[in-house]
């Protein structure tokens, strides 16, 4: 049986260990579509695979990778068939079912979306699971009903995968875009992007009061923690917060004030398992309102062999924007 190169975490008696390895194709684990990858990407998620520093990794071996893009190679599933182009993230890939790190990807072909017009492996995985979560956020504060004329937008994180991606997505909707970040030195970056305003994440992440000058109608948190509390407690009234990670922590350090006094709304966003119809639908919105010059901006290709070290570096909130991983080097 023949073999491809992957990355394989293993869990050792204390910790897990990730190493490049041949992996064997019979070892794949059981769906309808084969996929040979040519680009995956690093999310925070696969830097915490990676590294073992959260215990995302529920089965071992596992190869980590929550995004891939390729070319079906074998299908039994009646919407694909060989030759096609598809994307994947989400559903446990990378987590509890073996990921996108590897030239070979054996998956549910429900779980696959068929590339979209106006991208390619390399555009879709630029976007990847943290552009495609800026994008549900920005589908989810639509839903509620926000527009541009409510007033400005938030983005926290926003020099990372979802920040970046937000920042652009928000501008393209026309709105007033504040970027907060802890990295002044990428205000440039983040006004190429489109912000119309940088704010110092300083001023967000102590605990702060419960309500507090209203200053922006809805915000895209990336950060999670006082962060996000600061970020309702001066939000305007019946204004919306999409929150989506947690960066600084998993807490919420706030009280019912902002959505008692204010009427504010926080909308909860999961990319993970995004059921089709809403995955496909904002698949096909980043297709249109991202420009390829947008994309490029927020984008850093690396070879297969430094996924490992870009896995760590995310962590360490030193990668700006989206990180590809281009495998069939
Ligand atoms: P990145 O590491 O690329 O970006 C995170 C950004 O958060 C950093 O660049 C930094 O921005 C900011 N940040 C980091 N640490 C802190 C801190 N201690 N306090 C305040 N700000 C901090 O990660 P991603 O953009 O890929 O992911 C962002 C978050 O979204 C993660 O928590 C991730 O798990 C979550 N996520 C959730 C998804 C979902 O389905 N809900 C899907 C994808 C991601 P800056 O330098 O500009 O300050």
């Amino acid at each position: 049986m023949s073999t491809f190169k992957a990355i394989r975490i293993d869990k050792g008696e204390t910790s897990s260990h990730a190493s490049y390895v041949d992996f064997s194709e019979a070892d794949l684990m059981d769906g309808d579509v084969t996929v040979r990858v040519s680009h995956s990407s690093i999310n925070y998620k696969d830097g915490l695979a990676i590294t073992g520093k959260s215990p995302v990794v529920r089965r071992f071996p596992m190869i980590p990778g929550i995004d891939s893009a390729g070319i079906v190679e074998a299908s039994t599933h009646k919407d694909f068939k060989p030759g096609d182009a598809v994307l994947l993230t989400g559903w446990g890939v990378g987590e509890t079912h073996l990921g996108g790190l590897a030239q070979k990807l054996r998956v549910k072909g429900d779980w696959l979306v068929p590339m979209p017009k106006g991208l390619d492996a390399h555009s879709a995985m630029a976007i990847g699971t943290a552009g495609f979560t800026a994008m549900l956020s920005l589908l989810a504060l639509e839903r509620h009903g926000m527009t541009p004329a409510h007033g400005s937008a938030l983005v926290t994180g926003a020099a990372g995968g979802v920040g970046s991606v937000a920042t652009a997505l928000l501008h393209k909707a026309g709105y007033h875009v504040i970027a907060s970040t802890g990295r002044p030195e990428e205000s440039e970056y983040l006004f190429g992007l489109g912000a119309d305003e940088i704010l110092d994440r300083a001023t967000l992440s102590e605990p702060g009061r419960p309500l507090g000058k209203e200053r922006w109608a809805c915000a895209i948190d990336a950060v999670g923690s006082h962060t996000l509390a600061n970020a309702l407690a001066q939000t305007r009234y019946g204004g919306a917060v999409a929150a989506c990670g947690l960066a600084q922590g998993m807490d919420l350090p706030t009280s019912v004030a902002p959505f008692i006094l204010r009427g504010i709304s926080l909308l909860g966003i999961d990319s993970v398992m995004c059921p089709q119809p809403l995955r496909r639908a904002a698949w096909q919105r980043l297709a249109t309102d991202l420009d390829h010059d947008k994309i490029a901006s927020l984008t850093i290709d690396i070879p297969f062999s430094q996924a490992i070290e870009a896995g760590a570096a995310i962590l360490s909130g030193k990668i700006r924007g989206r990180v590809v991983v281009k495998i069939d080097e």
